[in-house]
């Protein structure tokens, strides 16, 4: 049985354990395109939220009203969306659902966190929700350890596994006297030793089988100090940190703490990664800043991570003749001068670049520095 989190206390095992977000292949998504808005993209919570979409599907129906072409795309993909959520139950938080009506392309997975609903128009899957969720949810490891046993989870798609379960059975430290507590203490140090190195064996086991870059300890503190002067070198790179935690409170206790450092962490990295980019722009290295700049460098995979705001809009241009794509809205092709152009949202255009070079694409809260540069940043590779 699998642990849920605190963040969603009511939901059922899901349905379809095979696919969780993290394991969804963005680059293969990001490779299927078309010249035409001839994808929709869906991001649903429940059957019953489609229903709050009606009106965004009316004004896409306006605004695709001049395009013959495109107007039959939107209501053929509808067709299916509406069969497919028709034929299909879903106990997970969400879906998403990608649908091309001229490609006969239907592809959904489920989603284990809440994104909100939304329906997309686009010449491609819109992968943005996605990028972000495996973003914000990268695997991570837990050691919840005291001298009695410990757990180790496994966290991905902000689902945890317990993947193994050492027992330790040290005895608390008790005070004997003279030679006898020597000998006790003695003994209790060598058992707590080959325990803790019990730990990092199924660690170091579960580091070559699964990608996971932090790893973070929590329970009591002899047993954590213990773990962590077992651990090997790369898994004290990992280590993004530990918290005395009672065991007694349950393990939503656990799950609590461990979120609380994951986030912590994560908040730290982005403001590392954006102090970096800053250091790079002032000494003209490695990297550059603005939607221009960075789509510049992206569509020449030149780009090795990208900060962008969460939240940011940034708009992009992309032309039906040439299909090329530059930022900013435009009415008029920068490269063919064709003013057969639609608009699309240029961080779903970047994190599909990303994804298509290998790229990372970090989504930031709000930060005052990247706001300015104009909401996106990247580090170059050369
Ligand atoms: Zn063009």
């Amino acid at each position: 049985m699998q642990p849920v989190l605190h963040r969603s206390p009511d939901i059922p095992e899901p349905r379809w354990r095979t696919s969780r977000f993290n394991n969804i292949d963005l680059r293969e998504l990001a490779q299927i395109s078309g010249p035409e808005r001839a994808f929709v993209s869906l991001y649903l919570a429940n059957k019953d939220s489609y229903g709050g979409l009606k009106g965004r599907i009316d004004t896409i129906r306006a605004l695709l009203k001049d395009d013959p072409a495109e107007t039959e795309h939107f209501e053929e993909n509808l067709k299916i969306v509406e069969k497919w959520l028709d034929e299909h139950v879903w106990e997970t938080e969400g879906i998403c659902l990608f649908v091309c009506w001229a490609l006969d392309y239907t592809q959904a997975f489920p989603l284990t966190v809440a994104v909100p609903d939304l329906l997309w128009v686009d010449s491609s899957p819109y992968i943005r929700p996605l990028a972000e969720l495996q973003d914000e949810y990268e695997n991570f490891v837990v050691v919840a350890a005291d001298n009695t046993a410990s757990r180790i989870f496994f966290v991905t798609s902000a689902r945890a596994d317990q993947d193994a379960r050492i027992k330790g059975d040290v005895k608390n430290n008790v005070k004997k006297g003279g030679w006898s507590q020597k000998r006790y203490e003695r003994r209790r140090v060598n058992e707590l030793v080959h325990y803790a190195k019990e730990i990092v064996d199924v660690l170091t086991e579960m580091d070559q089988k699964e990608k996971f870059d932090r790893l973070f300890l929590v329970g009591s503190q002899e047993t954590m100090v213990q773990i962590e002067s077992a651990l090997t070198a790369p898994l004290a790179a990992k280590l993004a940190g530990k918290q005395n935690v009672d065991f007694s409170a349950g393990d939503d206790q656990i799950f609590d703490t461990a979120f609380d450092l994951f986030f912590n962490a994560e908040r730290e990295a982005e403001a590392k990664l954006w102090d970096k980019i800053k250091d790079e722009v002032c000494r003209g290295g490695l990297a550059v800043t603005g939607p221009e700049e960075v789509l510049k460098a992206a569509a020449v995979g030149r780009v090795e991570k990208i900060a962008v705001t969460r939240d940011a809009k940034l708009p992009g241009t992309r032309c039906r003749d040439c299909e090329n794509l530059s930022a900013g809205s435009l009415t008029k092709c920068k490269v063919c001068g064709s003013e057969d152009v639609f608009a699309v949202d240029l961080v779903n255009e970047l994190a599909e670049l990303a994804a298509l070079t290998s790229a990372e694409t970090d989504f930031v809260d709000p930060i005052e520095g990247l706001s300015e540069a104009g909401e996106v940043a990247a580090l170059l590779r050369y």
